[in-house]
């Protein structure tokens, strides 16, 4: 497994297999691995020939009160765990190389669809996100790039870019990894104590109980959307940002729960803000 940080070096890498007729696949990650991040690698190890992994905290997509300088790092232990799946390439950049001195391009999907749910209160955030992922598939020119459901605005404004942006590659979505008491796998779940990491499966046992409430025949969004915010409001430290649903694809309202639904909530329990959510075909 190689572990490169720089872009031309990454391109040799990547010409050089691609020469070979070998298909090439990318997995976005910022690190700190856990089994969410390792699902989409093994996915991607199954699909494909050659695997890179890129490891970079992306700055331009955290707020200026958000965790930048303190979001856990550890590419040794990272390196480790993805050697021992085989992956191919670790891209390790610098901040330099990916934003040299007076780097000024960015990417932007604008409407609604990055308006709504996580960037009422990350502004700026998907405007990071894409213009990174889009560097990304510019320097690896993969075939495939492997996200995780958990993070699913980020994907439908991936799937939006790449289609109005006419990049070559497929987007393979992958289902959220969860701890066996429910809790969505996440970087930020370190920042919990004890009771804090007990209070934070109330965000999956309520997505649960929603769903039971649907397949139960409950159509009202507003109706499910107050028993989310309600359970939750009854555990010591959460604090919701917001719980919302929308259409699983377009991210657009719904008057009423039927097709392709998706039930996203952010809530802030203690000190990180944890994101969950459930799609479910009504
Ligand atoms: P991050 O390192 O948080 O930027 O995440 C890198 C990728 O891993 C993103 O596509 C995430 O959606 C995905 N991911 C993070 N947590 C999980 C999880 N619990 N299950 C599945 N995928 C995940």
């Amino acid at each position: 497994m190689e572990i490169v940080n720089s872009i031309k070096e990454t391109r040799k890498h990547i010409k050089n297999i691609k020469s070979k007729g070998k298909t090439v696949a990318l997995v976005p990650t910022m690190g700190y691995l856990h089994e969410g991040h390792l699902s989409l690698v093994k996915r991607a190890k199954e699909e494909n020939d050659y695997v890179v992994v890129s490891i970079f905290v992306n700055p331009t997509q955290f707020g200026p009160n958000e965790d930048l300088e303190t979001y856990p790092r550890d590419l040794e232990r990272d390196s480790k765990l993805l050697e021992k799946l085989g992956v191919d390439l670790i891209f390790h950049p610098e901040v330099e190389e990916i934003y040299p001195k007076g780097y000024n391009t960015h990417v932007e999907v604008l409407g609604d669809i990055t308006k709504k749910l996580c960037g009422r209160s990350r502004e700026g955030h998907f405007k990071g996100v894409v213009t990174i992922v889009s560097k990304l598939f510019n320097i690896v020119s993969p075939h495939r790039a492997y996200f995780g459901q958990k993070d699913a605005q980020q994907v439908a404004v991936i799937e939006k870019m790449v289609r109005e942006l006419n990049f070559d590659l497929e987007i393979v979505p992958c289902p959220i990894v969860r701890e066996e008491d429910g809790l969505a796998l996440s970087s930020r779940n370190i920042y919990l104590d004890k009771e804090e990491r007990k209070d934070a499966t109330i965000l999956s046992q309520s997505l649960f109980k929603a769903e039971e409430m649907i397949r139960n025949g409950e159509r009202n969004p507003k109706v499910i959307e107050d028993f989310i915010i309600n359970n939750i409001k009854t555990v010591n430290y959460a604090e919701v940002d917001y719980v919302d649903i929308v259409n699983g694809s377009t991210l657009e309202d719904v008057d009423e729960i039927s097709g392709d639904i998706l039930i996203a909530l952010a809530v802030k329990i203690g000190k990180p803000r944890l994101i969950d959510n459930i799609r479910l075909e009504v």
